[in-house]
């Protein structure tokens, strides 16, 4: 311990140094000694490894009175020191890297140093093109619509860059300054207890830079919300709930990065006739009872039109009737799906005298019970629950 250099000459700082001052000395010395600009050469490394250990201790608060009092001894581990408290010795500088800066894998902060010479490249996250948002947009068309297909213009809003300012948020164009918040990192690094966490800079956005006279327009941001209009072609055959993307039709992107999709979500509305089933259609059909019981042909609807219906003399109430073809058309196929149609025995409410006269007659060439000759038999079958 007595060999080791004094943390603040390591960071070359005045021991009244603020934490911005610690900081940028800090990222000028690890920059310079970050064993990827330094490959093979030892002393760099051991350079690296002492600034690292140094800003560690005295960018944290209770670390930095610690040492303060203490010197390294605070700092010595298993002495009892008053830096048992703060966490006791010390593990390997890159793993403190890592946590302080949150990197997770290896890399972390230094590719944004580099420029991305790490494989996720932070320099790309930080200042290079970056793709404009998805967009969505919840369109709603008729069940009509998604069985032919459609066009439709929509309209919606997006970000485009600012015509005021040309995109570039600064109202002379005199252009951008280094961020006051973060020093121009785009990393700003908050205490939270013990640790501390490094994040996005509020401010620039992470991109360590400001517009010095800000755009009133855009308030800086080289971006505005601007209606605009697309034509979108549904598909026939299209289901409830599919998604359309419209390619580049989303926010536009930053510094010259590509603009993101629009994607489209359709919602196909109830219809008060049809229901849909994939690609065929259920419909609900009253039928008289005179033609149920006699059988006859009736018309029933269909999303074309009408359609012809061959009914048999004595249809029961609920039997359905499939229409061939006359479902709703198979995505991206050249065939339909079927039409169910349900009937429903409608008997009448209301009838004239001749009617009614009619009916009790017909009903008395049954006998006694006003029966169909059906009554009997089910009473047949339900003998042991009436015992
Ligand atoms: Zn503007
Ligand atoms: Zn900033």
């Amino acid at each position: 311990m007595a060999d080791k250099r004094d943390y603040y000459e390591v960071l070359g700082t005045p021991r009244d140094a603020s934490a911005d001052d610690l900081k940028k000395a800090y990222r000028k010395l690890a920059v310079k000694y970050h064993p990827d600009k330094n490959p093979g050469d030892k002393s760099a490394e051991e350079k690296f490894k002492e600034v690292s250990e140094a800003y560690d201790v005295l960018s944290d608060d209770q670390k930095r009175a610690a040492y303060d009092r203490y010197g390294h001894q605070a700092f010595s581990g298993g002495m009892g020191g008053p830096g048992g408290a703060a966490g006791g010795g010390f593990h390997d500088p890159f793993d403190i890297f890592r946590e302080v800066f949150g990197g997770g894998g290896g890399g972390g902060i230094f590719e944004t140093f580099f420029g991305g010479g790490g494989g996720n490249g932070g320099r790309q996250r930080r200042d290079g093109p970056q793709r404009g948002s998805d967009l969505r947009y919840g369109m709603e068309i008729t069940l009509e619509e998604a069985a032919h297909g459609c066009e439709r213009e929509i309209e919606y809003e997006r970000l485009n860059s600012c015509k005021s300012c040309h995109g570039s948020g600064s109202n002379s164009g005199s252009g951008r300054k280094s961020c006051p918040t973060c020093g121009g990192v785009g990393q700003v690094i908050s205490s939270r207890g013990f640790f501390q966490i490094q994040q996005t800079c509020p401010d620039c956005g992470g991109s360590g830079e400001v517009v010095s006279d800000p755009c009133r327009a855009c308030s800086g941001t080289g971006k505005a919300r601007e209606r605009t209009k697309v034509r979108v072609k549904v598909p026939a055959g299209i289901e409830d709930g599919s998604r359309l993307r419209s390619s580049g039709n989303g926010d536009h992107g930053s510094k010259g990065g590509p603009p993101g999709d629009l994607y489209i979500v359709v919602h196909i509305r109830a219809h008060d006739v049809f229901e849909r089933e994939g690609d065929d259609l259920h419909c609900q059909m009253p039928l008289s009872f005179a033609t149920a019981a006699l059988g006859g042909e009736i018309t029933v609807p269909t999303l074309e039109g009408k359609a012809n219906l061959k009914v048999p003399s004595g249809t029961q109430n609920g039997t359905t009737f499939r229409l061939r073809g006359k479902g709703v058309k198979v995505l991206g196929e050249d065939r339909h799906g079927d039409l169910y149609v349900h009937v429903q025995i409608a008997v009448p409410t209301k009838l004239t005298s001749e009617q009614r006269a009619h009916l009790e007659a017909f009903a008395a060439s049954f006998g006694e019970a006003h029966s169909s000759g059906m009554e009997e038999s089910f009473f047949e079958k339900a003998k042991k629950f009436f015992r």
